[in-house]
């Protein structure tokens, strides 16, 4: 999601003579956006800002433009200007939701006011004030449907920083993949916090799924495949398990995060599911696309997660079997339900963790041990590290290196003959 807001970011100031550098000390402007779901993200943004200042003290002795420094995203919007309390050199502080004020915060600042701050969660206006089309984004693109959330997930801070749960009207998504599929995508991302829970209005004001929607812009013939994510398993309805086993163009990998095995523990988290529902809607979008490949996020050391409860977890990793998965400490975020609840020591936390991660390592890898010898349809994206090199993607999101010659093959999907396979990739050969 924050890759797209920065796209979005870049399109907006576009008109008034913005372009995107790599080189920070030539840039007249700084935008970070911001994550604010662990704790480590925004210290990671404060240690950046202190880097970005000694750059703009530079620039102001050599006289070039002043650098205006602007933060965005969740931790501009949890932190507001207890930013400029830290770091009073920050010109700029804007939320996910109101980034499309940029220009006019940006005019305010070259008529010298200061320590400017918007963090208003109006979604609807973002949307209809942000340029029609994404640019930039090359073969395999991102369109935001969904924004926030309403669970309130005890750990989570993304329904305070995000706000309440907004889905974008279906013509306004159609448009914005028509366009990206215009300027070159085969693949498109559809976004949102919580993807599946999507409800955007039809042109005649009724509501439509996410299953509808998916099959409206599967229409558009050069779009190829189409993915969505981040779902939450109560929002897994039965015509989207229905479309996993009808539409061919919707791809069979799910990210569907579960978060722990244990049932006390997921009613300490109110993640409104029991493992054995979650478990039931995976057997049931295997029965419809017996090829599905799962991703999940686990956190370890929720407050009063004890060994049997990490067992549990365990246990449904076996069950499961993913094909790759993102783990984590518990991170208390200030706000939050759990924050206040007596913590899981660290080294528990670190014990914990590594098991699981050696757990699900270990799948991901024999998940991609079996593909060698098979034949994969690759949408190639970009060049490799290596000379010679193309890098694509595989149905189930496994990365994939050919050594070829011509990059004309960027923004195909061919076929592979697997031949070799690590832990976090695999390499072939054309067919
Ligand atoms: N909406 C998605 C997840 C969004 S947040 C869902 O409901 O599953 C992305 C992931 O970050 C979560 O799945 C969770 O595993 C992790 N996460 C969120 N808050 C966290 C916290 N306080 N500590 C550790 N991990 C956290
Ligand atoms: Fe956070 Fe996802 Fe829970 Fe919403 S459903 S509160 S985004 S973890």
């Amino acid at each position: 999601m924050n890759a797209y807001d920065s796209i979005r970011m870049q399109d907006l100031l576009d008109p008034f003579g913005y372009t995107s550098t790599e080189e920070i000390e030539q840039a007249d402007m700084v935008i970070i956006n911001t994550c604010h779901i662990r704790e480590k993200a925004s210290e990671k943004m404060y240690s950046e800002l202190g880097r970005i200042k000694k750059i703009k003290d530079t620039r102001k002795k050599q006289n070039s433009n002043p650098m205006v420094i602007a933060v965005a995203g969740c931790v501009a919007q949890a932190e507001g200007d207890e930013i400029f309390k830290r770091a009073p050199y920050v010109d700029i502080i804007v939320g996910p939701q109101s980034y499309h004020t940029l220009p006019e915060l940006l005019a305010k600042i070259s008529r010298k006011e200061k320590h400017l701050i918007e963090l208003d969660f109006v979604e609807e206006a973002k949307f209809d004030l942000l340029p029609s089309a994404v640019s930039k984004q090359g073969y395999s693109a991102f369109v935001s449907i969904q924004e926030g959330c309403d669970k309130f997930c005890t750990f989570c801070v993304v329904p305070y920083t995000r706000g309440a749960e907004f889905s974008r009207n279906m013509e306004q998504v159609y448009r914005e993949v028509l366009a990206a599929v215009s300027g070159g995508a085969k693949e498109i991302y559809l976004l949102g916090q919580n993807v599946n829970a999507y409800h955007g209005k039809r042109e005649t004001g009724e509501n439509c799924s996410l299953a509808d929607l998916i099959k409206y812009i599967a229409k558009i013939p050069k779009l190829e495949r189409i993915r969505y994510i981040t779902s939450h398993p109560i929002d897994m309805l039965d015509d989207l398990i229905e479309l996993h086993g009808s539409e061919q163009k919707l791809m069979p990998f799910l990210h569907l995060p579960v978060q722990s095995g244990s049932n006390k523990i997921l009613k300490a988290m109110n993640r409104k599911h029991t493992r054995e529902y979650y478990i039931e809607i995976i057997d049931r979008l295997r029965a419809k696309r017996p090829d599905i490949v799962f991703s999940s996020d686990f956190i370890v050391g929720f407050p009063s997660e004890t060994d049997e409860d990490f067992a549990d977890t365990l246990d449904l990793v076996k069950r499961i079997n993913y094909g790759q998965c993102y783990s984590f400490k518990y991170s208390p975020r200030p706000g939050t339900p759990a924050a206040v609840k007596e913590q899981v020591p660290e080294n528990i936390k670190n014990d914990r963790l590594s098991i699981l991660q050696q757990e699900l390592g270990k799948q991901q890898f024999e998940f991609n041990m079996s593909c060698i010898g098979k034949n994969m349809e690759v949408l190639f994206t970009s060049e490799g590290k290596l000379n010679n090199q193309i890098v694509g993607k595989t149905p189930y999101m496994q990365s994939v290196h050919i050594l070829n010659p011509s990059k004309d093959l960027l923004g195909s999907i061919l076929n592979v003959k697997i031949t070799k396979a690590s832990m976090s990739s695999l390499s072939g050969e054309l067919v």
